[in-house]
């Protein structure tokens, strides 16, 4: 679905690439064939290729109008970059700001961006090449980045950090994509429950970045989470144990995942991941079997 009614909140699902990403065997850490067999069929087809066990993915961003205000949540690969480590990101020219267009939104109508963690697919609009120079997509907005991602990646804090998971995979980001933004003096660093905008706020979820974040829309008893990478594909809903290859902090990440579960069963939330193919969304209930995504409707 490409667009999500949430009380007098909209969401609208901006999609910036579509393809088959990995296989699970390749993705998670934690895979076995056993609990791959006993989940495969729930998500074959919208979600996963079962004869060659490709992922679908997507890179997508989405828009929440809420009281008057437009939040952009993550920003996808961007055009031009440079991707020495995952070259499949980088160099790509697609028509994002025309289907951001498309939906009715111009980059001068953003009031805020949000990114649920500094990656290299979820920053890259935050900035556009201009005569040789990165500069912010969206000039009006405030962008919010958490803390501890800004901190993390700085190649400035290298001898602080030295031995990241991410490291080779996101060479390049923070210079052409976080840095300029901060430099221009655009960005509020959060850590912590933090209030961005009526009705939106983020909460802490570590691991897979130790600045992974939710970002939750509440209107009128209605609650989406945006769940970033904590959750990569809907396989872990039946295997919350099992993580990404990205994931920073294994541990973390494992109860990170399985907080935000709870959270959605609990709070019959909508949950929006980053990279889900199919609907894009959904929810999560609990049953004798363990947890199964439901449709968001
Ligand atoms: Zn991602």
């Amino acid at each position: 679905m490409d667009t999500i009614r949430l009380g007098a909140a909209t969401i609208h699902r901006i999609e910036e690439w579509r393809g088959q990403f990995l296989t699970p065997q390749t993705l998670f850490v934690g895979f076995t064939p056993e609990a791959y067999a006993e989940s495969k069929d729930i998500v074959a087809g919208p979600y996963l290729d079962p004869k060659t066990d490709a992922i679908d993915a997507r890179l997508q961003s989405w828009v929440v109008e809420i009281g008057g205000t437009r939040i952009l949540v993550d920003t996808g690969a961007g055009n031009d970059k440079i991707r020495p480590g995952i070259p499949l990101f980088g160099n790509l020219h697609t028509p994002f700001i025309a289907r951001l267009a498309a939906a009715g939104f111009a980059v001068e109508d953003i009031d805020i961006v949000v990114c649920t963690h500094l990656h290299v697919d979820h920053v890259g609009w935050n900035t556009r090449l201009h005569e040789g120079e990165w500069i912010p997509t969206f000039p009006r907005a405030l962008y919010v980045f958490p803390r501890p991602d800004a901190e993390y990646w700085n190649p400035e804090n290298l001898s602080r950090y030295p031995a990241k998971v991410g490291e080779a995979v996101n060479e390049g980001f923070f210079m052409d994509s976080v840095k300029p933004i901060l430099d221009r003096g655009l960005a509020q660093l959060v850590d912590g429950h933090v209030e961005i905008a009526p009705g939106v706020s983020v909460d802490p979820a570590p691991g897979h970045t130790p600045g992974s974040q939710t970002i939750c829309v509440s209107s009128r008893g209605e609650t989406a989470l945006f769940a970033g990478d904590i959750v990569h594909h809907p396989l872990q809903i039946m295997n919350p144990t099992w993580n990404s290859i990205f994931c920073e902090d294994a541990a973390m990440a494992r109860r990170s995942r399985a907080a935000l579960f709870e959270r959605v069963v609990n709070e019959e939330a909508v949950m929006i991941p980053a990279h889900f193919a199919g609907e894009h969304a959904v929810r999560i209930e609990r049953t004798s079997a363990g947890l199964r995504p439901l449709p968001v409707e």
